[in-house]
């Protein structure tokens, strides 16, 4: 069976061709344009898996050039549509390029998946598209608010799109998944994050510090009210979204009665703040953080974090890993891009 993976090369992408080529039988077809990823991501994965898998190198902004991915593989079985620009500040100031980018390449996807006749879709989402709710832990019937970026618009937009394309298209299956925080690396350290450029994300900035890429982290806001005064977010194990994903197809694929479109958080329903993250880092990793409290960043919301019962129950799904296994392999990853430099 041929599983069409867009971003592959990308953070999550890669770490669930990981989890496919480790625990099932089915063949990877990846599709990338590099644009904040490199090819050398494929290496990673044959070294860690051992196998092998086909890859293009497309911008999905190009229709004809996507359908050429689609006419030399047509039995597609199903899509794992990852690619899509994610950095909320770099969206806020390029709305365009990520409205043009995030929808144009969907709908493309989505074209092609109905030219050529593919019946499964996964479509990565994020909890940014619940905006600032008032309602914790957020389960997928909690409403959206207002998306609060570009960014988390593209996604609100995207699962619409899915929505109605999937109504008058009946015969196809999709499930968006809602990423809370994903973080962390493969358990070996081999395959993890690799910001191109200074990291916004907390844990990628936090190992940067450590070994001394980064002079300090600043914990954006000490003054919340939650019990240590920073902000409550819920990360998730990278290698735990992978394998929600392998779930997900499975179960399209398997069960005929399985709902149209169905919209699923993935977190671990735990909260943890900035602070508690830090402390985990410094215990797995034996090193003292140099980081001090500073200013609110604009736009964060204080806390958010799943209900997921929903993946649990649908899927069979459970997160495995937590914020210590999460820093260890996000350390491991770190120290073994420097050996390697
Ligand atoms: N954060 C921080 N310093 C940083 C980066 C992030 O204190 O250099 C905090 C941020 O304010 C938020 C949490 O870490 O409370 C997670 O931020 P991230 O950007 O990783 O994810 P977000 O939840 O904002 O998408």
């Amino acid at each position: 069976m041929k599983i069409l993976i867009t971003g592959g090369a990308g953070y999550i992408g890669s770490h669930t061709i990981i989890e496919i080529l480790e625990n099932t039988d089915w063949e990877v077809i990846s599709v990338d344009n590099y644009a904040n990823s490199s090819e050398a991501t494929y290496k990673r994965i044959k070294e860690i898996t051992n196998k092998q898998f086909q890859y293009y190198n497309v911008d999905l902004k190009d229709v004809e050039a996507t359908k050429k991915v689609f006419e030399a593989n047509p039995d597609i079985s199903g899509i794992i549509h990852f690619a899509a620009f994610k950095a909320v500040p770099e969206s806020v100031a390029k709305p365009l390029t990520y409205y043009d980018n995030n929808i144009n390449s969907l709908i493309n996807i989505l074209s092609c998946q109905k030219e050529f006749n593919v019946p499964n879709l996964i479509f990565s989402s994020s909890c940014s598209v619940y905006g600032n709710v008032n309602e914790l832990p957020v389960t997928e019937e909690t409403l959206l608010e207002k998306a609060e970026s570009p960014y988390a618009y593209t996604k609100q937009i995207g699962e619409r799109i899915v929505d109605d394309f999937i109504i008058v298209n009946n015969n196809y299956k999709a499930i968006s998944l809602r990423y809370f925080n994903p973080v962390g690396a493969h358990k070996s350290g081999l395959n993890g994050e690799l910001p191109l450029t200074t990291p916004n994300n907390l844990v990628p900035y936090i190992t940067q510090t450590a070994i001394g890429k980064l002079k300090q982290l600043t914990i954006f806001g000490g003054d919340y009210p939650t019990a240590d005064g920073t902000c409550i977010r819920d990360y998730i194990h990278v290698s735990d979204i992978a394998s929600a994903h392998v779930l997900a197809l499975q179960k399209l694929i398997e069960n005929k009665d399985f709902q149209n479109h169905n919209i699923i958080n993935l977190g671990t329903g735990k909260g943890v703040s900035v602070l508690e993250a830090v402390k985990a880092f410094e215990k797995v990793s034996g090193k003292k953080l140099n980081y001090v409290i500073g200013k609110r960043r604009e736009g964060d919301v204080q806390a958010i974090y799943a209900n997921n019962q929903k993946a649990q129950q649908l899927l069979g799904w459970k997160p495995i890993y937590n914020i210590e296994d999460m820093m260890l392999s996000a350390w491991k990853w770190e120290q073994n891009l420097q050996n390697n430099l």
